[in-house]
């Protein structure tokens, strides 16, 4: 199954995080003063997620800026011992620690309440492959994570991203920036660093939600995807002013372009070989800041 290409829907494009906490968990701000700086950086939407609690967001909606309900649940132990964290999406209650034994048991919780489900920072939690591929109806993983980055150098996800879709798990791919909002003097506060932009007719809770599940979004920490179309047998990519564009496909092909001298690219083509699993496009800006499609090709 193909996303939905933001770029052919009707609508305008929204800036949403998708992962935050407040001082109802682990955050250091109070929700109304994080809302704000979102809305001060540009966001329309965010989803509140605190670790194992539903933040009561119903006061924090804004004119023309949505406050969305979430929380950060855990899933039990993977292969290497380690916790899987799960962003849980739309959940309008907390979920007891007892009822999450495990991944999909939390996934179909999850689901049963209306709520969708995405993999946290699978490089942060040590998460492998044999973690990822089993699990079902949950809707991707973060495949960028700003806090994981910022303070430990693990916040990309690309290569379970690529993991996984090689294998034909088809997986939406996320960037969301994880802000605790915790002052430290040797690296960037984690806030409004990371993103997606989603294509939606109007900015509304259940509107949000069916572009979420419809992979109708690409994510960015910087760049802007201003076109993907295929005709003629390319796939046609236009963007802000970047460095490189990366075509990645399964195994190892691909192709990737990259400015030269002082020359910046803002488009690039790839001619479709025909054996592709899969196509996705990333493109890097000047300073290694990233922009992610969700697969433009996808073989069942
Ligand atoms: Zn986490
Ligand atoms: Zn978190």
């Amino acid at each position: 199954m193909l996303p939905e290409n933001p770029f052919k829907a009707e609508g305008k494009w929204y800036k949403g995080n998708l992962h935050t906490h407040t001082n109802n968990s682990d955050g250091a701000w109070p929700p109304d003063r994080v809302v704000d700086d979102y809305i001060n950086n540009g966001y329309d939407f965010i989803f509140i997620t605190d670790h194992s609690k539903v933040t009561d967001v119903s006061n924090l909606s804004k004119k023309g800026f949505l406050a969305l309900y979430g929380a950060e649940l855990g899933g039990g132990r993977s292969e290497l011992g380690q916790g899987y964290h799960l962003v849980a999406l739309n959940l309008k209650e907390t979920i007891s620690a007892k009822d999450c034994p495990n991944a999909q048991a939390v996934i179909d919780l999850v689901r049963s309440k209306g709520g969708e489900v995405i993999v946290a920072h699978p490089y942060w939690s040590g998460l492998t492959i044999n973690d990822l591929i089993h699990l079902e109806r949950h809707l991707g993983i973060e495949v960028f994570n700003t806090t994981c980055y910022n303070s430990i150098g693990k916040g990309h996800s690309t290569i379970h991203w690529d993991d996984l879709l090689a294998r034909k798990k088809q997986t939406w791919g996320f960037a969301v920036d994880d802000t605790h909002q915790h002052f430290n003097e040797h690296r960037p506060i984690d806030i409004c660093s990371a993103w997606i932009m989603a294509k939606l007719p109007e900015l509304t809770e259940v509107e949000v939600m069916k572009a979420i599940k419809a992979g109708r979004f690409y994510a960015s920490n910087g760049p802007e995807i201003l076109d993907i179309s295929i005709e003629d047998g390319k796939i046609k990519v236009s963007t802000s002013k970047v460095k490189v564009i990366n075509f990645i496909v399964n195994i190892s092909a691909g192709e990737s372009f990259t400015a030269t001298g002082n020359k910046l690219l803002t488009g690039a083509e790839y001619r479709i070989r025909g054996k592709e699993g899969y196509v996705r496009v990333e493109c890097f800006d000047v300073n290694g800041r990233t922009a992610w499609s969700n697969t433009v090709i996808f073989a069942e």
